[in-house]
């Protein structure tokens, strides 16, 4: 008789198992473009796939890094006339649009100014007016013309593709997977969060926005097939007397942003424009940002929704995040503010 139990207990859990076999999850790290990053991808191929994908985010970093002799960027902005990469080539051009969408808040030619702060190198310091004056006159995203995939900058001109090459890997890493025939996956590149599918068992992914004064996370979104990307003057910055200076640069003043948000998170289809906007809606603060989605939405294919994080601790999204995004922890009395179209 206990013999026989045993028999039926073991049979139940097989089944069990062979209902739903847990697919396995394959994980892997790199550090590139300035990032930790790590992959997931579940199922038979996943292992090949992150594989692949590190290849995949190597090669971008070879092409689009600013500080890289030799790569494409590098190779424009040292006065040569470079042929460009289809990715390349694919990136300047979704960035570019970005760029005159947003009305110049996001624009690609602003390094100079981010280099004088000394936000490429480490070596910081407060330019003096004169100095940003001067650099600002070649700030100017409309002067990058490819003519037959050849870039070939105006003398002065230099370009970065550093707010949005992280997007642009992610959308890359999803066509990746879905070529490896992976359905359910997960890459965080830094700030950048971008998932395939839902998780194996069906259910959303959680991608959790930080909380820009600690640790802790501010709040959770519940998302399938999408770009989490934030940015946010906490991710990079220096201090002199007293007074925080963060990377991101308002392209009509050449001061970081000062927009009254701490940080901005875009969730959106598209990786590339989920990283341009995050980048470009900091810069706008949250008046402009709620006109900007308001007047874009539904241009940019399947739209795109944000959360803004106030300096004064307001949370303020957007009416497609109503039932996926909630507050988290020491957030959960903040205010929350919904934007209607
Ligand atoms: P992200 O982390 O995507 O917001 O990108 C910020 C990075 O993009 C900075 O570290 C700069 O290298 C560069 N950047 C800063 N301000 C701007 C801007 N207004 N438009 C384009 N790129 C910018
Ligand atoms: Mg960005």
């Amino acid at each position: 008789m206990r013999k026989a139990l045993g028999a039926v207990l073991a049979c139940a859990l097989l089944l069990g198992g062979c209902a739903a076999p847990a697919p396995e999850a394959h994980s892997s790290t790199l550090l590139a473009m300035d990032t930790v990053m790590e992959f997931t991808a579940y199922g038979e191929r996943g292992g090949e796939s992150v594989e692949a994908a590190k290849d995949t985010v190597r090669e971008l970093e070879a092409l689009l890094s600013v500080t890289g002799e030799g790569s494409e960027i590098y190779r424009a902005n040292h006065g040569e006339a470079v042929k460009l990469s289809p990715m390349t080539a694919d990136l300047l051009g979704e960035a570019m649009e970005a760029c005159a969408s947003t009305g110049g808040a996001l624009d690609v030619t602003v390094y100079p100014v981010v280099r004088a702060w000394g936000f490429t190198t480490g070596n910081y310091q407060v330019p003096d007016q004169q100095t940003l004056s001067a650099l600002l006159e070649q700030v100017d995203y409309t002067q990058v013309q490819v003519e037959n995939a050849v870039l070939d900058l105006p003398e002065g001109v230099e370009l970065d593709l550093g707010a949005a090459a992280k997007g642009y890997a992610g959308d890359r890493l999803m066509d990746l997977f879905r070529g490896y025939g992976v359905t359910s996956a997960m890459v965080t590149l830094g700030g950048n969060v971008q998932v395939l599918g839902a998780k194996p068992d069906g259910s959303a992914w959680r991608v959790a926005v930080q909380d820009p004064a600690g640790d802790g996370y501010a709040g959770v979104v519940r998302v399938t097939d999408k770009a989490v990307v934030t940015s946010g003057g906490y991710q990079r910055y220096f201090e002199k007397d007293g007074v925080r200076y963060s990377h991101i640069i308002d392209p009509a003043t050449g001061y970081p942003a000062a927009s009254g948000l701490t940080s901005v998170t875009i969730v959106c289809g598209s990786g590339v424009w989920a990283d341009c906007l995050s980048t470009a809606l900091f810069v706008m603060g949250k008046e402009k940002a709620a006109g900007y989605w308001r007047a874009q939405n539904g241009w940019l294919e399947g739209g795109f929704d944000f959360i803004l994080l106030g300096e004064d601790g307001t949370v303020t999204i957007t009416q497609g995040l109503e039932d996926s995004f909630s507050l988290y922890g020491d957030w959960s009395d903040h205010t929350l503010e919904v934007v209607r179209p």
